[in-house]
């Protein structure tokens, strides 16, 4: 094992969603999304004292460094300890040499508090128990360093469940709190905990509006300090900032925690409802809530509205990828006027994405799930003007006419809250924009 440092059958069904004119269809079969390991790019940044350790092949290195691009000069905080053919005939003990990595690793570098050993296609097929490396790497490096493990494997995973299964493997690593027994009549003591990672620049914008609202001590987790714990009990209430996190939504509420019901801070109308539900929840006056989102509101109907003229009216579909594209199709319908003709979500938690389903125009088409060669047939029978979907199979669709947004940066770029709702609308627009320059 080397350290590398980087740098079916269709089966569709209609059901109708509670509270809703929609009828969700699902299908089965190929399937055209990355793999959970795609999170480490996002998270690597966010949580700046931990080291993502990927277990598994050269594939593996090639799709994170690629994913990450720029991280040749840097000192990087995610590598790939690369289960050779060695290890894979079972030659050599894999378990052993994955000790003898990450006991390079940490050697060398003083600055990692959290190592996340990170499980692969590969590691699956032979079987690696990394929970059990996990136990006795942190019997040795405790309290230095703490080791998690998760899965970023494509059997597993895709895409953005990376990142749910990271979250989760930390908020299990966490202390838990004793039952409290005093009495909180006023809700005095509740904690608003914002769930999901953020760009830093974003978390500050949403504390400032926190605090303008008189909401104090919001904790957002991950945070940028892997050894920051923050108190989950039955007096948190948290608001997912991501649509993704079912796994981390369920270990938090087995801790006592209470999601907030809301749909998700992208655009004016989700960012603002979102905050509302933040107000509601912890008993900010009315009066105070509107005079602390006039503004921040106020900028964004602004900046998103430069975009309208371009997009409105113009058809958009949907590749299922990232489990954003009930989110994004409702900001791009309500607030740009695109049409949807197609929803591709790989997965809808239901409960997650309620209140996002109750906002969207009737009868809007969604597909639950993958076909990915009926997918493709009904988009070219769509004629959209922009498609979303993933990398794979954006050029081919560029190749045929199609203007395409690659559904990955809508994970790496800043695009929640108030101030990025303008940014937002403009990863929409800008392929229009150069489309048109081309042509013209
Ligand atoms: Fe490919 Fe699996 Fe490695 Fe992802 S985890 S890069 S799907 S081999």
């Amino acid at each position: 094992m080397n350290t590398v440092i980087p740098i079916q059958v269709a089966n569709k069904e209609s059901t109708p969603t509670p509270g809703s004119t929609h009828q969700i269809s699902q299908e089965r079969g190929q399937r055209e999304v990355f793999c959970g390991l795609t999170g480490i790019i996002w998270l690597h940044r966010k949580i700046q004292d931990a080291f993502f350790l990927v277990v598994g092949s050269r594939t593996c290195a090639h799709l994170v460094q690629s994913a990450a691009g720029v991280m040749i000069f840097a000192e990087p905080r995610f590598g790939t300890a690369i289960i050779d053919d060695r290890d894979l005939s079972g030659i050599a003990d894999a378990n052993e040499e994955l000790d003898r990595v990450v006991n390079q690793l940490l050697k060398r570098r003083r600055d990692i508090r959290t190592l996340f050993l990170v499980g692969s296609c590969p590691s699956e097929v032979i079987k690696l128990d990394l929970s059990r490396a996990a136990q006795r790497l942190n019997a040795q490096f405790n309290p230095a360093v703490k080791v998690l493990n998760y899965s970023g494997s494509g059997i597993e995973t895709t895409f953005t469940q990376g990142e749910d299964a990271c979250l989760a493997s930390l908020i299990e690593s966490f202390p838990v709190v004793a039952h409290r027994d005093e009495p909180d009549p006023d809700n005095a003591h509740k904690k608003l905990l914002i769930v999901g990672t953020l760009a830093d620049v974003v978390e500050d914008q949403m504390q400032r509006i926190f605090k303008a609202m008189g909401i104090h001590g919001v904790e957002f987790f991950p945070g940028r300090n892997s050894q920051h714990v923050p108190e989950i009990d039955e007096r948190t209430v948290y608001l997912l900032a991501q649509p993704f996190l079912a796994d981390t939504a369920k270990r938090l509420d087995a801790r006592g925690a209470t999601r907030l019901p809301a749909p998700y801070p992208l655009g004016v109308q989700g960012t603002s409802a979102w905050f509302e539900a933040a107000a509601l929840a912890m008993g900010v006056d009315d009066a105070v809530r509107d005079q602390a989102l006039l503004a921040p509101r106020q900028r964004a109907q602004t900046a998103t509205a430069k975009h309208r003229n371009l997009l409105q009216g113009k058809k958009i579909f949907f590749f299922p990828d990232s489990q954003l594209e009930i989110p994004l199709a409702r900001f791009l319908s309500n607030e740009l006027g695109m049409q949807l003709t197609e929803v591709g979500v790989p997965y809808i938690h239901r409960q997650h994405m309620a209140q996002e389903l109750e906002l969207l125009p009737p009868n809007t088409v969604i597909m639950e799930g993958q076909h990915v060669e009926r997918q493709i047939d009904r988009c070219e029978a769509a004629h959209p003007d922009l498609v979303v979907c993933g990398l794979g199979l954006a050029n081919p669709l560029e190749a045929k006419g199609y203007t395409t947004k690659w559904s990955i940066e809508l994970v790496f770029t800043p695009i929640q809250g108030f101030d990025q709702a303008g940014d937002l609308a403009e990863l929409f627009s800008r392929p229009l924009t150069r489309k048109h320059k081309i042509a013209a």
